[in-house]
């Protein structure tokens, strides 16, 4: 398949065309629930009683991360920055003495603390509107998506590299290079994500990527999907 690179004009994400059969994205969520019941990752910002600044700090911490490596400071870091406030009443270096192991240090530190001081003047207080999230420092398609998520409660997909391979191997490729604009994928992700548990959901789907749906040798035999995947059915 031929991919064509886009131009970075935002999608148009409430107008998106439905490709991927409702029935099927239904079969799909049924099983990822039932499937992370039982199998789910059980990281410190999974747990109940952490506030939406811990969730979608988290998030900012797991881009280009892996999960298991923000764990082993994910609950120093909360307990030395518990709050939006907190960040700004330090320094770079500061917060760069927990994120050197993660690499661009210097830049993800300067980028949270012109957030911190972003949501301080908002007293804590996401927007509500896409557009508003979207247009705070540092706030990208993935991290706007994390905070409609956790602060309203709205149905968005984490969409990731991670979670791209698993919808194109249930439900075709995408046809554009950058996740962000593909509306293939953006529409199979919001057809999957959805309903009261889309948060679990969205991390069914990411543990499945990281213990099931790997990128080489994926356990297909292991999969609670194997009966809808597209993937597992064509010839190799
Ligand atoms: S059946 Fe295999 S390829 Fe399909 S989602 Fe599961 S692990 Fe991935």
């Amino acid at each position: 398949m031929r991919m064509r690179r886009s131009g970075r004009k935002p999608l148009a994400i409430g107008k998106l065309p439905t490709v991927v059969p409702s029935r099927k994205a239904a079969l799909v969520r049924r099983a990822l629930l039932r499937w992370f019941d039982t199998n789910g990752r059980d990281f410190p910002w999974r747990q109940e009683e952490v506030p939406v600044y811990g969730r979608v700090l988290a998030e900012i911490l797991l881009q280009r991360t892996r999960a298991e490596t923000v764990a082993t400071f994910f609950d120093r870091f909360i307990a030395r920055f518990p709050s939006w406030q907190a960040i700004t009443d330090s320094t770079v270096e500061e917060i760069g003495e927990f994120l050197k192991p993660i690499g661009l240090w210097r830049r993800r530190s300067a980028s949270l603390m012109r957030l911190a001081h972003e949501m301080v003047q908002r007293d804590g207080e996401f927007p509500r509107r896409r557009v508003d999230v979207e247009s705070l420092p540092g706030v990208g398609q993935y991290i706007a998506n994390s905070i409609l998520l956790f602060s309203s409660g709205r149905p968005e997909p984490l969409l990731d590299v991670n979670m791209a391979r698993v919808l194109e191997r249930l439900f075709g490729p995408r046809t554009l290079v950058d996740i962000r604009d593909d509306p293939h994928l953006q529409s199979a992700a919001r057809a999957v994500v959805r309903g009261k548990r889309a948060v679990e959901v969205n991390w069914a789907i990411l543990d499945l990527a990281a213990n099931v749906c790997t990128i080489k040798r994926p356990q297909c035999q292991k999969c609670p999907l194997f009966k809808s995947c597209r993937y597992v059915k064509q010839p190799r």
